[in-house]
């Protein structure tokens, strides 16, 4: 399923003295099974776009089209309960969300909203433990006694029994320690490459852009400031530096060394791995001459 906004505008509060245009001359395009990051400063605007993706926010001004679905300033699409389990978002913290006694009956509370029997909405909750790498014993169990990366996983697998297309992430590893945030970016990964979802991911982490996204869609003051491949959005590190936004370390230190000795190296390199193969074989060439 395709995502496509058209000079999408969002203002708050539109026509108070409190007004604030949020977001103004959006044109983007997430393709059908796609990996997509969204990075920008606070207040860039990044919430306010994800919450359109499902139909959370209706624009004020511009187009969303979701799918075959159409949401207009005019027009609410009267499908905008399919678009809300097509696309599902994983708000950052969800654990916060969880409220059954059982962990089955938090994972089953999405589907059943959406008209599943309780018979299929098991059969999802069973499916879905199994994605987020839980076993299935945890479901009869509470999950007010699950470990902190255990209760997250609990969060995302009630979305993901909703069988979305597109999972909107907004800083999903927040406040997750360095070997759950790993695990669980790359659980999301291989839900991409292998169950053919698409991701939103809504980052501060530049090496979670570069490593996982195949498009960057870089937000700046309630626009797009640019978009394109992790490549070429770190091709040019200097001007997002200067924007105040970070970049990958490994782009970093290629940058400096490259000030350094007055030469180009390589193309930016986006991984530690890539830094050390371009390294590896500039010394290479500059040893042969
Ligand atoms: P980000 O997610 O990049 O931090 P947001 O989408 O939350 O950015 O915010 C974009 C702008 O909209 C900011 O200037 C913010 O202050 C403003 N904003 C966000 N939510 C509201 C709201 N409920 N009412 C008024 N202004 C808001």
């Amino acid at each position: 399923m395709q995502i496509v906004t058209k000079d999408l505008e969002y203002v708050y509060q539109k026509g108070t003295p409190f007004e604030k245009r949020a977001l103004f001359h959006i044109n983007v395009t997430i393709p059908s099974h796609s990996y997509t990051a969204v990075i920008g400063h606070t207040g860039s605007g990044k919430s306010t776009f994800l919450q359109h993706l499902n139909g959370l926010l209706q624009p004020t001004g511009g187009k969303i089209q979701i799918g075959d679905m159409a949401v207009t300033s005019e027009k609410k699409e009267r499908g905008l309960k399919k678009i809300r389990q097509k696309v599902g978002i994983v708000f950052q913290f969800p654990e916060h969300q969880l409220f059954e006694e059982t962990v089955e009956k938090d994972i089953c509370f999405g589907p059943m909203n959406f008209g599943a029997t309780e018979e299929e909405a098991k059969r999802q909750a069973k499916t879905a433990i199994k994605l987020v790498g839980l076993p299935e014993e945890l479901l009869s169990q509470s999950p007010f006694d699950l470990s902190g990366g255990q209760m997250r996983r609990v969060a995302i697998a009630g979305v993901l029994a909703m069988n979305p297309d597109i999972l909107v992430l907004d800083e999903p590893t927040a406040g997750l320690d360095p070997r759950g945030r790993t695990e669980i970016m790359d659980m999301f990964y291989q839900l991409y490459q292998e169950k053919g979802i698409s991701i939103v991911l809504v980052t501060h982490s530049m090496e979670d852009a570069s490593k996982y996204a195949d498009s960057i869609i870089i937000m700046h003051q309630g626009t797009v400031y640019k978009k394109g491949t992790p490549k070429e959005i770190f091709s040019s590190p200097a001007e997002l530096i200067d924007l105040g936004l970070d970049v990958p370390e490994s782009v970093r230190f290629q940058l400096k060394l490259e000030n350094k000795i007055g030469k180009k190296i390589a193309e930016p390199s986006l991984s530690i791995d890539e830094l050390v193969e371009n390294l590896f074989a500039y010394i290479k060439r500059v040893n042969d001459k």
